[in-house]
């Protein structure tokens, strides 16, 4: 054999053999993971909904992938602490972030952003879509919506209302209710409504809007005022409740989907793998029940997929920026 035709045929062999080994090794991989505990970071801080959410989940998940899930709490910014975080974190299918509309409306409201929600990301799945309630101190001087509209009209920025930062679904909910109020309200900022709900319990603060995965133990124990829910029909759940649309805000509708991001660059085998723990987990019957309770709603199987996520997300972030804009609520 001619020595360029032997040269041919061992280049092809040691290409075939590498190619051989790399499967052998990817599947090896696949296989194996996890091997560690996962981190699932989320953006706010412990005790909100965002975190009742993360942990309910995250026991359900540790169970089917044999490793722990961690739940870490990166707090600040409205969550864009901790999706930046994430962007920046090792792909290497260890690192998850679950956050909610925050990542479609963080672009419009933040001038300076480092990171791209739509670029830096490798998507999982949707999760779970979540009811908003607007919550009142036990003791405010408002029984009912229509008496609500009387006070902040009346009382202005002398209402404090409390949020969980610029990009949180709780200070969205808020600039939209203050809008369709036509009332303004003094704006106070914690690292999530966990905190934020124990201001408004001693007192600290007059109202919220939250949602029902936090409120609803609080709102059944008649310790803070319930004024409106903010989805567009009743919820099962609090069937007593109208609606905010009900009441005066004619298509007001505010629901906080969430979905679970990837720093970009992660295997293919890990996504695959934590997303099928995860859906598994929405389908353990404790798992639903709890989030059922809770007023938790499960997307339909479509949207729990990596392309789900995805779409959902282009599509939302195009119809947030100019609801945003128009509220005029930046960041610098
Ligand atoms: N979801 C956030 C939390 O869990 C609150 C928010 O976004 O308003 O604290």
């Amino acid at each position: 054999m001619a020595p360029n035709q032997n040269l041919k045929w061992k280049t092809a062999f040691f290409t075939m053999a590498g190619w051989a080994l790399a499967c052998t090794a990817s599947t090896a991989w696949s296989q194996a993971y996890p091997t560690k505990p996962i981190t699932l970071v989320v953006p706010f801080a412990a005790g909100g909904p965002t975190d009742v959410v993360a942990r309910t989940l995250g026991a359900a998940m540790t169970r089917t992938l044999g490793q722990t899930v961690v739940v870490e709490n990166k707090t600040g910014a409205g969550g864009t602490i901790a999706a930046a975080y994430t962007a920046r974190a090792t792909p290497d299918g260890y690192t998850f972030l679950i956050h909610h509309n925050g990542m479609a409306t963080a672009p419009a409201l933040y001038r300076k952003l480092n990171y791209k929600p739509l670029a830096d990301f490798d998507y999982v799945s949707q999760v779970i879509d979540v009811p908003m309630t607007v919550v009142g101190r036990k003791d405010l001087p408002a029984k009912d919506f229509k008496e609500l509209m009387a006070y902040a009209k009346a009382n202005g920025d002398k209402i404090n209302l409390a949020h969980a930062g610029l990009g949180a679904v709780s200070h969205l909910c808020g600039v939209l209710l203050r809008q369709a109020m036509g009332v303004s309200m003094t704006t106070v900022p914690y690292q999530g409504t966990g905190p934020a709900m124990n201001a408004l319990l001693a007192g600290q603060v007059d109202l919220l809007c939250d949602q029902t995965t936090s409120t609803t133990p609080y709102i059944k124990a008649g310790s803070i005022k319930l004024y409106g829910v903010t989805t567009a029909s009743r919820l099962k759940t609090l069937p007593d409740t109208p609606t905010l649309a009900e009441q005066g805000l004619k298509d007001f509708q505010v629901v906080v989907w969430h979905g679970i991001y990837a720093p970009k660059g992660t295997p293919k085998e890990a996504v695959d793998k934590f997303g099928a723990a995860l859906r598994t987990a929405l389908k353990d019957p404790a798992v639903a029940q709890r989030l059922a309770e809770l007023g938790a709603i499960v997307p339909p199987d479509a949207k729990l997929t990596p392309a789900g996520l995805q779409s959902w997300l282009q599509q939302e972030s195009a119809r947030y920026e100019p609801v945003i804009k128009a509220a005029g609520q930046f960041a610098d």
